[in-house]
């Protein structure tokens, strides 16, 4: 592999906003055997470039590493191995510049709307007037006009999760980080939020790295989608996702592609061993598989993985297959 930070220009020309080297986490668990604690390896050898302005997904099957990584990445806790860099600056713990929705609201109950907003912008030292009126902009951007003197005990799942992304945004950080935002909304309040986050980041620019456990979503909401395998967390592909944008989850899931490449993607989080069979059926979809998976798959593991893939949306042509 090429080096991964030699400037701010990689080798396509491109500029990579994220930079992923080679990060490693282990957790001290207790021994399967008995009292003793034993080693966990939650990630291993994960590396990954995300372009300014791209929108990247990470799909995995439920304890594949997902959050572990997204809390490195944060710098909410510390890789065992590995590097981060945003913009070639090496991360060293939280900070500003990326932004963090998560699963749950996570919102500030005994502040409003606004100052929930308002959170980030007062650790920045900004006086209170140019707070409002950032604060304003991105409450008028997630559609909560109106709702500014709300506190989060009033509010619905799905607005208090768009109070999150308007706080996470109203710092104007680089890099906006989501880990499953939107699992604890209603179906019909997810779609919408998807369709308004895609609004978002078209109308920002920002650099979205999106984790989930859910397919739809993840191919939806993407320009690539990384799905990962686990035990330990690693990559096993990499999937461009080549749908016209602007996107609406209305026009994507009635589009034929869309089918085909959630099935490509479902595919792949099954094993390397289907994920060749669909690339020599679909030649025309491009598929990266990053990394070889270790030497003992698929002999022994496969049973291991499709209960695994059980917390994870199956398509309904799967099936038929
Ligand atoms: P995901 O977000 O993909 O569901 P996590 O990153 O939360 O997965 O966890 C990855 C694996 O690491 C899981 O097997 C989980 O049980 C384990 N794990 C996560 N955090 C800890 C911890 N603090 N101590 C021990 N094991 C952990
Ligand atoms: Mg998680």
């Amino acid at each position: 592999m090429s080096s991964l930070v030699s400037g701010r220009v990689a080798e396509s020309g491109e500029k990579f906003k994220i930079v992923l080297k080679d990060l490693r986490q282990v957790y001290k668990i207790r021994s399967s055997e008995g009292a003793g604690r034993e080693d966990f390896l939650a990630l291993e050898s994960f590396s990954l470039k995300v372009k300014e302005g791209e929108f990247a997904s990470i799909v995995g099957p439920s304890g594949c590493g997902k959050s572990t990584l997204l809390d490195i990445i944060a710098g909410l806790s510390r890789a065992e191995g590995g590097q981060i860099f945003i913009d070639n600056k090496p991360v060293t713990g939280p900070a500003l510049d990326r932004g963090i929705v998560m699963q749950g609201y996570a919102l500030f109950p005994w502040r409003t709307v606004r100052r929930n907003v308002e959170f980030g912008l007062e650790m920045k030292g900004l006086p209170a007037k140019d707070r409002k009126e950032v604060s304003q902009k991105y409450i008028e951007l997630v559609n909560l006009e109106g709702f500014e003197e709300r506190y989060p005990y009033e509010l619905s799942g799905g607005m208090k999760q768009r109070v999150a992304i308007a706080r996470a945004l109203a710092y104007d950080p680089e890099v906006l980080l989501m880990d499953e935002p939107f699992a604890a909304v209603d179906a019909q309040t997810r779609e919408s939020l998807q369709d308004e986050l895609m609004r978002i980041w078209e109308q920002t620019g920002k650099t979205i790295l999106f984790v989930t456990h859910s397919i739809d979503e993840a191919v939806i909401l993407a320009d690539r989608v990384v799905v990962m395998s686990s035990n330990p967390g690693n990559i096993r592909a990499i999937i461009d996702i080549e749908l016209a944008r602007p996107r609406t989850n209305q026009e994507i899931r009635l589009s034929p592609a869309f089918a085909e490449i959630r099935k490509l993607v479902w595919e792949n989080l099954q094993g390397p061993w289907a994920s060749q069979a669909s690339l020599k059926l679909k030649p025309g979809l491009e598929v990266s598989p990053e990394k070889e998976p270790s030497g003992q798959e698929p002999s022994g593991s496969g049973e291991v993985r499709l209960a695994e893939l059980s917390e994870v949306e199956r398509p309904a042509m799967a099936g038929q297959a």
